[in-house]
């Protein structure tokens, strides 16, 4: 620590998502009411606030009511509003209404926003309230006090190292940023969580957190597209193309300017090891359903990002000595009605709510900032996680025994047949590949399957992601054991990897003088969704923060 700057804050927030800036805005607002001057730092890895930013997304206004009740005038970006909800079930060639819409997913008067826009905006809040807002700085290790049990901040990294770790000219030690309580709000599959995790027990006498993946586009549609007659403006679907093997479903929402948000959430508790994330969203967008209301339309941005559907019995202790955790870092996903903003907004302010009584007494031990705990279990954000705290495991099960915990969790306001159901890990549900596989294994896209227009390849994707990095950086997915890749996991799943990444950043490719094999990478490419390090099925990939800065430029996701 001793070479490196170190700047003091009272609070430091790691993470420029709704649930940090939330919190923000509550912290500066309740001490400023209580007359307490405070110095407080948001840290994020993007290179501006909302970049990173990736949701469906339907928000339920009730944490943004209480947070901010005047927001619409002080011009908060919606999109539009729910007018009406659809459900249908998808088979290969038709789409067949469901008669109801499941209680979860009616959304009728809630707000239909663009997360980017929407934390751009929350952010500049916080900033004219005084909160000092650090875009383009990645928190890459946790600050201990020396007795390793206390948080004592985070530190940034380094940037302008070459590929070896190197300084270069343009070499910037990372700071430290001390802070009496740091806030963790990394979003799902935090990195900084895994080395809280090393000192700190958090994850103990909890289930195992599991997770989906969104791919999701912003489209451009014709004059009068689909939604402009329609009674209804959020779609949701099951079935096509995932069938029974894997889980989820689609989205489709009406944006303002005759856009639509279209995605498809995938359970990464899938078995099949040739699943390819990315074909199964085409397959999606090419539903006889989904291509009509997508008809004459252009891709106008694409990106993807992984979600915790874990819920209730999957969130870790939310204080430690020093820190609280808050979002989607502490499974704040109300999982059964793909909803996390106003979840994590509301811990990021119940968070707020005891760091401001942390520091009247000026005690940051974790039994202080424990009272983060019992505000959650008194709140409507318990009561909501808690209706679905069985979700996730059930919909990590296969048919039919999915569909009949799930019918059960219904009629038993989210219990089931048994409370509290265990749950695989996703690194630990795929088979090895079958015998028949091994020749058919889709690696590459076919040429004449994309248009670059409203169907794109990969890599135009990521393109349009607007994903850069600085090539000349050290690489920051780690490999543990590459023999590994090139071997067993090869010969067992033939290399999921190069198929649930939806950026391509995984390749096989055999090496023309030795004619060996052997991963590559393709770290640029990486849209930080976090996949590979969730089910990579030897847990032989680390995904680390990049230098700050990089990764996807979002605007309207
Ligand atoms: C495809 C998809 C569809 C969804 N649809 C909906 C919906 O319709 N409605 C809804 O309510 N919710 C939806 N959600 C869920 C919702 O988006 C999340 O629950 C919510 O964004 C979580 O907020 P957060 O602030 O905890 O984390 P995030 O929004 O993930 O923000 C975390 C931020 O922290 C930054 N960060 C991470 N690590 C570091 C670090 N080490 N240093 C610095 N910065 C860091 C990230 O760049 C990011 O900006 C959806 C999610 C997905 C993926």
């Amino acid at each position: 620590m001793a070479d490196r700057e170190q700047i003091p804050f009272d609070v430091l927030f790691v993470g420029g998502g709704p649930a940090n800036l939330a919190g923000a805005i509550h912290l500066m607002n309740l001490a400023k009411n209580k007359g307490i001057n405070l110095e407080v730092a948001l840290i994020e890895k993007s290179a501006d606030l909302g970049s990173h930013a990736l949701s469906g997304a339907v928000m339920n206004p009730i944490a943004l009511k209480e947070l901010l009740p005047g927001y619409k005038a002080q011009g908060c970006p919606i999109e539009t509003d729910v007018r009406g909800d659809a459900f249908y079930f998808l088979t290969n060639h038709s789409a067949h209404a469901l008669p109801f819409v499941p209680r979860h997913m009616r959304n009728e008067g809630f707000h239909i926003v663009s997360l980017s826009r929407f934390v751009r905006w929350l952010a500049g809040i916080a900033q004219d309230l005084g909160v000092n807002i650090f875009p383009g700085f990645a928190g890459t290790e946790v600050l201990f006090d020396r007795y390793g049990k206390t948080v004592v901040g985070v530190r940034t990294g380094d940037k302008g190292l070459d590929k070896d770790g190197r300084p270069k000219g343009n070499f910037e030690a990372g700071i430290d940023i001390m802070a009496k309580v740091t806030v963790f709000g990394e979003g799902a599959k935090g990195s900084l969580l895994r080395g809280l995790a090393t000192k700190l027990d958090i994850y103990s006498g909890r289930i195992p957190q599991t997770f989906e993946t969104g791919i999701k586009e912003v489209v451009q549609l014709p004059e009068n597209g689909f939604f402009a007659d329609s009674n209804f403006n959020d779609i949701h679907t099951l079935g096509y193309p995932l069938g029974m093997g894997a889980h989820g479903g689609g989205f489709i929402y009406e944006m303002k300017d005759n856009r639509i948000s279209i995605g498809l959430v995938i359970g990464l508790a899938y078995r099949d090891p040739t699943t390819d994330l990315y074909k199964e969203f085409i397959k999606f967008k090419r539903h006889p359903f989904v291509s009509r209301i997508l008809s004459g339309g252009r891709v106008v941005e694409q990106g993807a990002r992984a979600l915790g559907n874990g819920g209730y019995y999957a969130v870790p202790k939310l204080a430690v000595n020093g820190a609280v955790l808050v979002g989607a870092a502490a499974s704040m996903l109300n999982a059964p009605a793909l909803k996390g903003i106003h979840t994590s907004m509301k811990s990021g302010m119940l968070a707020a709510e005891a760091i401001v009584e942390a520091l009247t007494k000026g005690d940051f031990a974790e039994k202080s900032l424990g009272v983060y705990q019992n505000l959650l279990e008194a709140s409507w954000l318990k009561a909501e996680l808690y209706l679905g705290r069985n979700f996730g495991q059930a919909v990590s099960r296969k048919m039919p025994a999915r569909l009949i915990h799930l019918a059960a969790q219904h009629l038993t306001g989210g219990r089931g047949i048994s409370e509290r159901l265990a749950v695989r890990r996703d690194c630990d549900t795929l088979d090895p590949i079958g015998r028949n596989e091994l020749q058919i294994l889709p690696t590459r896209d076919t040429p004449g399957d994309f248009d670059g227009v409203l169907f794109l390849d990969k890599l135009t994707g990521v393109y349009l992601s607007r994903t850069q990095h600085r090539e000349d950086q050290p690489c920051h997915l780690v490999i543990h054991d590459e023999d590994l890749c090139v071997n067993e996991c090869y010969q067992k799943f033939r290399n999921p990897c190069t198929r649930f990444c939806p950026g391509n950043v995984y390749e096989m490719e055999v090496d023309a003088q030795t004619n060996k094999r052997r991963i590559k990478l393709n770290p640029s490419n990486c849209l930080h969704c976090k996949t590979c390090e969730i089910k990579d099925p030897y847990e032989n990939i680390t995904w680390n923060c990049p230098e700050g800065g990089g990764g996807p430029k979002y605007t309207v996701m």
